[in-house]
């Protein structure tokens, strides 16, 4: 029998009311692996009620204590890394190394954000009028909540609850119903490091549970990183609701390739970044864009490289790539690869046909890297996101045509130049109208006290998660304005204050 994957509510497995179920499945095999219990809005109601019930003696703890448990947290996520791993590659596929990867990068934010006595130290100004003096501070909001992306279980639900609630606030994980084993076990091992009960909840589910969250006026502030669509609905919605809103979305990340850059890394960084954990990245490189001759340059490195790239289930050592997160996203990556072809783009490496031919892979999700040349901005394959293993090269004439393409496109997520040149370098980290940037680092993520966020249709609100970035978007600001009585008495004053 399969098992069921319930709720972690108050500190608890709590199991589902609403009857209604997802399947989860194994993207290496095509096999159902557990079922998900979907919560009703009422179940949603329950979790944000203890979360509620949970916040003021949260809020209370002194930062330091919070901090330790972060501390004890970090030590149980090294401890447990290859298991958090394998969870991530049992339901989302991507290789063994790049899922301990992921959690590594999701446990920087923990790491960070073990130093929150020092993040949440306020300002204080001495003396702002005779004998008054006047201090910031930040305090916790109270309920808040985080709903992920199936691309990256372990660490994007890491960029948002570490930060969250070592501010002092409560948190409602709403996890991608893809891939939940790998955030229900974060939650019960941040019990394990000290948590005390319904400051960390998950709630498993789909649109039922979302909307519930945004609805209710208990939580206020949503994190959400998903496609651009959702996100742009989250936005609105949850803002509708007086929330605060971070909704992060998708990405075609472009790669500006110029004709003096060295062309074998540039074509390793490319191999990488397009095609690792099947480009279901949102930082992947979907578009190299080849300026002048680094378009031939670039193809004859790239073709045979594709061509020989091995794939097969992510448990194997052997393997560069996995197979897609499902069926259905398979059938659209397919689907993307067939357009292409259509509207006249010239697909050089063709891995539809793709098969593993070991015994029990025979119904996994793969598909082989695909290669486009002389593709052009009217295109839909070069519009819209594919989120597979597909690379479309565009060849622009010159510098000033390859920014044109990077700052015209919908998206402007990450980005990056290879060039041996400073001067185009700079230029192009000054112009681009794009959030994260790299030269000659095709993924440009950047580390965690650093913020993380995209530009355009790729984040919808004012902040960026983690770092500095969260730490604000996670409190609000207090000032206090003080004045001890020092016996001189003034009278009433009905002109606004001017202190001095
Ligand atoms: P998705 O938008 O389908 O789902 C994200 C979350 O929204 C899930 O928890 C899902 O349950 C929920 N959801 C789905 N449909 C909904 C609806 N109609 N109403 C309310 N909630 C809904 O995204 P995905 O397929 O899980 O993830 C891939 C996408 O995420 C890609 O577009 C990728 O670029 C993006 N992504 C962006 C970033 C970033 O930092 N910008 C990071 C990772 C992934």
């Amino acid at each position: 029998m399969t098992k069921t994957i319930n709720h972690w509510i108050g500190g608890k497995s709590v199991a589902g009311d609403s009857g209604r179920k997802s399947e989860v499945f194994n993207p290496a095999t095509g096999e159902v692996s557990a079922h998900l219990s979907l919560a009703s809005a009422k179940l949603v109601g329950q979790a944000v009620r203890n979360a509620q019930e949970a916040f003021p003696a949260w809020a209370a703890t002194p930062p330091i204590q919070r901090a330790r448990i972060m501390f004890r947290f970090k030590e149980l996520l090294v401890e447990h890394i290859d298991e958090l791993a394998a969870l991530v590659t049992a339901e989302h596929g991507k290789t063994l190394p790049d899922a301990k990867g992921s959690v590594t990068r999701g446990m920087e934010v923990v790491e960070f954000a073990t130093g929150i006595p020092n993040l949440l130290k306020g300002d204080f100004t001495e003396q702002v009028g005779t004998s008054v003096d006047a201090w910031s501070i930040r305090q916790p909001l109270g309920v808040c909540a985080g709903i992920t992306p199936f691309n990256f279980p372990a660490m994007v639900p890491m960029w948002m609850f570490p930060m969250a609630i070592a501010c002092g606030n409560t948190f409602i994980l709403k996890p991608s119903e893809k891939d939940p084993s790998c955030p229900m076990r974060l939650a019960e091992l941040l019990k394990e490091a000290g948590l005390p009960d319904g400051v960390l909840n998950v709630v498993n589910g789909d649109k039922e549970a979302v909307d519930a969250i945004l609805a209710d006026p208990l939580v206020k502030a949503v994190s959400f990183v998903g496609s651009t669509p959702i996100a742009e609905y989250v936005y609105h919605t949850g803002a509708a609701h007086n929330k605060r809103v971070q909704a992060l979305g998708g990405a075609k990340n472009h790669m500006v390739v110029m004709p003096d850059a060295d062309m074998d890394q540039a074509t390793d960084a490319l191999m990488g970044a397009a095609y690792g954990s099947a480009g279901e990245r949102c930082m992947a490189i979907s578009v190299a864009v080849a300026v002048g001759s680094a378009g031939d340059a670039l193809m004859e490195r790239l073709v045979p490289r594709v061509e020989a790239l091995k794939i097969g289930p992510g448990t194997d050592p052997e393997s560069e790539m996995g197979p897609l997160v499902t069926r259905q996203h398979l059938d659209k990556v397919r689907g993307y690869v067939d357009l292409g072809v259509e509207e006249g783009a010239k697909l050089v490496v063709d891995g539809r046909g793709f098969k593993v031919d070991r015994q029990g892979y025979e119904n996994g999700n793969y598909i082989g890297g695909c290669l486009f040349d002389d593709v052009t901005a009217d295109m839909r394959i070069y519009k819209e996101e594919i989120f597979g293993p597909v690379l479309s090269v565009v060849r622009a004439p010159d510098y000033a045509n390859a920014l044109q393409l990077v700052n015209d496109h919908e998206f402007g997520n990450g980005t990056s130049i290879f060039t041996r040149d400073g001067d185009s370098a700079r230029h192009f980290t000054a112009h681009c109208q794009v959030g994260m940037v790299g030269v000659n680092v095709p993924i440009p993520v950047p580390v965690a006290y650093h913020s993380f966020g995209g530009w355009k249709r790729s984040l919808f609100g004012d902040m960026n998660v983690h770092g500095m970035e969260g730490v604000r978007f996670y409190t609000k600001v207090k000032t206090i304005t003080s004045r001890w009585p020092t016996g001189i008495r003034e009278g009433a004053e009905f002109v606004i204050p001017t202190l001095g």
